[in-house]
């Protein structure tokens, strides 16, 4: 991964003046109608590297373009969410999770007149930076990378959109703008945030994203809640019956037979999970409705400023912890589920000490055998950008003897 940045454009960041707020700037007419404290293209802190503005297209919308062309983006399908990719043809994947996680961003976002082409990229690009097997493989990495800095899948998703697709001329990474990278950090440590410049700013000084940000960050919970059950159920690692302590469903599965008495099976489960679905998107919107009125913004810079305004009302976001804390103790410790985990961890680890021992057996665009400090990044970048499948493909050229090279 060679650096072809070239020196001789300049960044953005540093000319504010340059993207100063007018209301004739370029791709302000693909965003008519937005509140004035949504995120406005036009007035963007603007991308790393000065680019000429899209044709027939606003910044955002650029932005989600080129996230959906990326090489991260196709590998979501075949990355774990709970279930490992060849458990099942149609349990959800890091891709049909990213998608659900757009589709309810989208609608929150549009009812809040804030910007749904951000929300869109912010979404769609959340979890480019995932392991495989999911979380399994993340604290694994984690522990691998315990001495040379850690690892976290959001800052994996911002080194993905930042340095390591390479797909352009002029520049490493997507080159996206400031606010769909702010809002693809979603948690970091003081630590990390120092050394992140002005994109780490607000973890430092209890600053807001955008309320952008702040709809794609719930509706990653709204939608890993809602579809972990409903593959639960699928998979049969949990039971309908179960359910029945967790308020937010029991209501709602009540509804669903009180309106069709005789439904069954997988259509009671879709009735209710759209039903618990739609209960937390309208919530969300009526509490940010309220959080809005009460501290009126009058711009992005005031959003940033306030306490965070997107949020549940306090009685469905008890409602939505009640079922995390189910699928907590009855889904992702499920023995069956752990098991899955355990063996990931080793696969990741394997690969990790079989890499750092030896890094010939690397490709030759991951060996820094000439500077043995940056070597273990790299190898994680490797292993992170990994499929769950070809992860196992490795793990079996390394170290099963067979004709596999
Ligand atoms: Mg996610």
């Amino acid at each position: 991964m060679s650096d072809t940045r070239s020196d001789t454009l300049d960044t953005l960041g540093n000319k504010a003046d340059a993207t100063a707020p007018s209301s004739d700037a370029a791709g302000s007419e693909f965003e008519t109608g937005l509140a004035p404290y949504a995120a406005h293209s036009p007035q963007s802190r603007g991308r790393r590297f000065a680019e000429a503005p899209p044709a027939a297209r606003s910044e955002f919308q650029r932005d989600r373009d080129r996230i959906v062309h990326s090489t991260a983006f196709r590998r979501l399908e075949y990355k774990t969410q709970v279930f490992v990719n060849h458990e099942g043809d149609l349990f959800r994947t890091r891709l049909t999770h990213s998608l659900e996680v757009a589709q309810i961003a989208r609608s929150v976002a549009r009812n809040l007149r804030l910007n749904e082409d951000l929300v869109e990229a912010i979404s769609l690009a959340h979890d480019l930076g995932h392991t495989p097997f999911g979380h399994a493989g993340q604290d694994a990495l984690n522990e691998c990378m315990r001495d040379h800095g850690g690892f976290e899948h959001n800052l994996q998703s911002l080194a993905v959109v930042d340095e390591l697709e390479e797909h352009y001329g002029a520049f490493n990474g997507l080159n996206l703008c400031f606010e769909t990278r702010e809002g693809i950090l979603k948690h970091c440590s003081r630590e990390h945030a120092r050394q992140l410049g002005e994109l780490g700013e607000r973890f430092l000084l209890g600053r807001q994203p955008s309320l952008e940000a702040q709809i794609a960050n719930i509706a990653d919970e709204i939608a890993y809640n809602n579809h972990d059950v409903d593959d639960g159920l699928r998979s049969g690692l949990i039971a309908i019956g179960q359910l029945a302590e967790v308020e937010l469903w029991q209501t709602h599965c009540e509804a669903a037979r009180a309106e069709y008495p005789q439904i069954d099976g997988r259509r009671l489960v879709h009735e209710t999970v759209r039903r618990i679905i739609n209960t937390l998107i309208v919530d969300l919107i009526d509490q940010t409705r309220r959080n809005l009125a009460e501290h009126a913004p009058k711009s992005l810079d005031d959003v940033r400023a306030a306490p965070p305004l997107v949020a549940h009302s306090e009685r469905v976001a008890a409602q939505a912890a009640a079922l995390k804390r189910f699928l907590y103790r009855n889904l992702y410790r499920h023995y069956r589920v752990m098991r899955m985990a355990n063996k990931a961890q080793r696969v990741v680890k394997g690969l990790f000490d079989a890499f750092s021992d030896d890094p010939r057996l690397l490709p030759p665009a991951y060996q820094k055998t000439h500077d043995p400090a940056t070597q273990p990044r790299l190898i994680a970048h490797y292993i992170a950008g990994m499929t769950d499948r070809y992860a196992l493909k490795e793990y079996r050229r390394l170290f099963v003897v067979s004709d596999e090279v």
